[in-house]
């Protein structure tokens, strides 16, 4: 578990951020859900996190 600062950029535009994997992980599932009612698994949100 990587606590660096992590940024997931959604393919609408918005970036998250967050400073550890969990934190960018559950910005990116909650706004995925809100903006997109879609849901966005760990696993998906993993993989288009990258280091900020
Ligand atoms: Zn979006």
């Amino acid at each position: 578990m990587s606590n660096q600062k992590k940024i997931i950029e959604c393919p609408c535009g918005v970036i998250l951020e967050g400073q550890s994997d969990d934190a960018v992980v559950a910005a990116a599932m909650s706004h995925a859900s809100e903006v997109h009612d879609m849901d966005l698994t760990r696993d998906q949100a993993l993989e288009m996190a990258r280091p900020a």
